[in-house]
């Protein structure tokens, strides 16, 4: 079958419309399967979600076509109210441009608030996996209880995804993820995986890497069971740089070939995404950092800390640092901050929830030591944004945080330094899926003498489940004892809730 004719049968097949039209074809069929990268979905609003799947049916291509042709190929999707798709409430066929990589973002529109579905495409003929999503309640509602799982730091070669597994079991509403999805590094010995290919430099380069993730079945599960909110921290374009500023110089790249690096990465993480379309990149740029409403329940305002923040003060890594308490430094740029504080005046929710990807808390170790790359590293941001939302008086804020690879939660201080200072706000940061590999069962909170706003830690990997209702949110935190090995149960290290109208940790 040529694929002219192919096409007119899909197409026709969908004029037909009926509920059950969107039949694959029996197995066997010459046509490799296109959907090896899964399916998935993203920023629910109240009536609509976005729904994205990308055409692959050799992903590890080393040109990133993942073994598609040089054309267009028509993509048909359907969401329904049940996994059998006996009642469908939205269809349509989109078009898989090669120019694309054969991604799709369908924004799936005229949905119910608060409300439940399940979706899936057909492409050459062949159906994709079933995916279960959700939109957000009604502006003006609270909508029911949000359970919301927090993940970061999925490194390919350190160990298995189990985590993500996990995570999918525990069925969750919605799904922060909140960087470091990939890593840009060339392939290591010695792992239990091996990325494809060197590091990434080109767009080539980058969606091979995406697709090479995507292919993981435990990362397939956690897409396909809830709708994500993704912002990237810096190992989606390379460790540690801080918007035109490279961390290290390997590869060797010229100014503009590092520009051209950047926009491919960009390029290649909103292809990969269920992201909106408002989000596609512009120029060298990517327009992230958004809100996204659940109602009067939580708002969530999700933070692009890399693209416009001020270079690592005393280079990177744990310093003493007179530079980094410089009055004028930012972690989002002012255009950015300028944003936040606005949006948290507005109150709009019970809890306003801060998705972002560096560790906010100070943390101070040996001789005063602090992460430059952290918001230690900008202390004089850190303080306009948490007195932003006392003078502000938002009621709830709660800042979630990812890249290093451990669990914490933290208060949040007015002045770290005093010991009966206030506590503003809370901080919970989730550890790794695999990043670091097993990790040791260590959870002595390090260096706690000299913080002790800071609660708990944990060495485990895994990810962190929240329960969100009107009066409290509780945090389970959830670790699988191994990555190293397939098949580890997940158990909860430690539970806390924040009150409402109460700022910081309560143990359980
Ligand atoms: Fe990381
Ligand atoms: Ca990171």
């Amino acid at each position: 079958m040529t694929m002219l004719h192919r096409r007119t049968f899909i197409l026709g097949g969908v004029a037909g419309a009926g509920a059950l039209a969107l039949t694959g074809r029996a197995a066997g069929a010459a046509t490799p399967f296109p959907f090896k990268l899964g399916v998935a979905s993203g920023e629910p609003a109240a009536t609509s979600v976005v729904l994205w799947t990308r055409l692959a049916p050799s992903p590890l291509n080393a040109d990133g076509h993942g073994g598609m042709p040089d054309a267009d190929v028509a993509v048909d999707w359907q969401v329904a109210t049940d996994q059998r798709f006996g009642s469908l409430v939205a269809s349509g066929t989109v078009t898989a441009r090669y120019a694309d990589a054969h991604s799709v973002h369908v924004v799936a529109g005229g949905l119910a608030p608060d409300a439940e579905y399940y979706y899936r495409f057909r492409a050459q003929g062949q159906l994709s996996a079933v995916g279960r999503t959700r939109t957000a309640p009604a502006a003006g509602t609270p909508g029911r209880e949000l359970t919301m799982a927090f993940a970061s730091c999925a490194h390919y070669e350190q160990g298995y995804f189990t985590a993500y597994r996990r995570m999918a079991e525990d069925r969750p509403d919605l799904v922060l993820h909140l960087g470091d999805y990939l890593y840009e590094y060339g392939p290591k010995a010695g792992l239990v995986r091996r990325h494809v290919g060197a590091e990434t430099v080109t767009l080539a380069d980058y969606r091979r890497r995406h697709a090479q993730y995507k292919t993981d079945p435990d990362l397939q599960a956690a897409h396909a069971v809830a709708p994500w909110l993704v912002v990237p921290d810096d190992h989606e374009v390379e460790n540690n740089y801080a918007t035109l500023v490279r961390a290290d110089s390997t590869p060797a790249l010229t100014a503009a070939q590092w520009t051209a690096r950047r926009t491919a990465a960009y390029r290649a993480y909103y292809e990969n995404m269920p992201l909106r379309p408002a989000q596609a990149p512009v120029g060298a740029g990517i327009p992230l950092h958004r809100r996204v409403p659940w109602g009067t329940l939580a708002t969530f305002h999700l933070l692009d800390t890399r693209q416009f923040r001020d270079d690592q003060a005393c280079g990177d890594g744990w310093k003493v640092c007179a530079a980094a308490g410089t009055a004028g430094r930012t972690m989002t740029g002012t255009a950015q901050e300028t944003w936040l504080l606005d949006g948290l005046a507005r109150q709009d929710a019970t809890w306003d929830i801060l998705g972002q990807q560096v560790f906010f808390a100070q943390q101070l170790r040996t001789g005063g030591t602090a992460n430059m790359d952290a918001w230690d590293g900008y202390r004089a941001a850190r303080g306009r944004i948490q007195q932003g939302w006392r003078d502000r008086n938002v009621r709830n804020p709660v800042v979630l945080t990812g890249d290093i690879h451990s669990a914490w939660a933290n208060d949040l201080k007015a002045d770290y330094a005093g010991a009966s200072s206030a506590v503003v706000g809370t901080e919970l940061v989730c550890t790794s899926i695999s990043s670091g590999g097993d990790g040791t069962a260590d959870t002595a909170v390090p260096y706690q003498a000299a913080n002790p706003h800071l609660r708990f830690f944990s060495d485990r990997r895994g990810y962190t489940l929240t329960t969100i209702g009107r009066t409290e949110l509780r945090a389970d935190f959830r670790a699988v004892p191994v990555v190293t090995e397939h098949g580890a149960a997940a158990t909860t290290l430690k539970s806390f809730v924040v009150l409402d109208g109460r700022p910081g940790l309560q143990e359980l």
